[in-house]
């Protein structure tokens, strides 16, 4: 088993009417809870590391975690970068053996946006890695990334047909009101936006910041044309709650191998949950 990009996975999606979720991973843990959900469920699944995350625990540390995991439970597995910027980096990372990438130039005006999207596509697809680009701007908050409500914007159903023709990008992420992070109150979807973008363009669309969006909403956007749901902020909630839990019932606990594992417990329910409502169980 290898990694691979996750092209296939999401045009099986898009052909059968689920969603591949992506899921955000941090280290060994977080890696083995995902693999294992996703095997004991037979469901294709993303691990999305921005670039915070391969700073974090290392490329290589990363992609070996990965490999292992992915032979070990007989998973083929999509290792993504995710809301990468720089070429150079997402180019080392390739080199690395990463064959799913996600280029974000949405910060940037539409013609920068589509040359360095064009640049990462010419790049990337000389490895067979697949390729993701964002058009319209996401609120809210990723890591490093911090965007203003007032800064967000939505993407345009037209502008997104001549983007996706002159990049030649695998999949668009769709910016219809989610956000990173938390809401603050009700998440709003345009689902009408959302139908016109698919009209307009036949790849696999992406959604991110689906944390706290609810089922019913993430079904029907699936319904429309998303292929691929991404999850961090619920996963690191989750884990982060338990740990916590255990330290308070346990003040004097001192042993990983002991206090982590209530924290992988409730990340693995996340993940549970998320790959029913993706409809991606069963799929591999
Ligand atoms: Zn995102």
């Amino acid at each position: 088993m290898y990694l691979i990009s996750n092209r296939e996975m999401l045009l099986a999606a898009q052909r059968e009417g689920y969603a591949v979720p992506a899921f955000n991973i941090h280290n060994l843990e977080t890696v083995q809870v995902v693999a294992e959900t996703a095997a004991m469920m037979n469901s294709p699944v993303i691990l999305a590391g921005t670039p915070g995350t391969f700073s974090y625990a290392g490329t290589d540390y990363l992609i070996s975690i990965c490999q292992e995991a992915a032979r070990q439970y007989r998973v083929p597995l999509a290792l993504h970068l995710d809301h990468h910027e720089d070429l150079t980096d997402i180019e080392s990372k390739v080199r690395a053996g990463i064959r799913s990438v996600m280029i974000d130039a949405s910060h940037f005006p539409l013609a920068e946006n589509i040359t360095k999207v064009q640049a990462a596509v010419r790049l990337c697809h000389a490895f067979d890695a697949s390729v993701e680009a964002e058009l319209g701007r996401l609120g809210g908050q990723e890591d490093d990334l911090m965007v203003e409500e007032g800064d967000s914007f939505f993407t345009d159903p037209v502008v997104a047909k001549h983007f996706v023709e002159f990049t030649r990008i695998d999949s668009l992420a769709v910016a219809i009101g989610s956000a990173h992070g938390l809401y603050k109150g009700e998440p709003k979807l345009d689902f009408c936006r959302l139908g016109q973008i698919r009209q307009q363009v036949d790849i696999p669309l992406v959604l991110h910041g689906a944390s706290g969006i609810p089922e019913s909403m993430i079904r029907h956007a699936i319904e429309l044309g998303i292929c691929k749901v991404n999850v961090a902020t619920e996963l690191k909630i989750a884990f982060a709650g338990a740990v916590k839990d255990y330290f308070n019932a346990h003040p004097d606990a001192e042993d990983p191998r002991k206090y982590i594992v209530p924290g992988k417990r409730a990340m693995q329910k996340v993940v549970e949950e998320k790959i029913r409502i993706c409809g991606s169980a069963g799929k591999l």
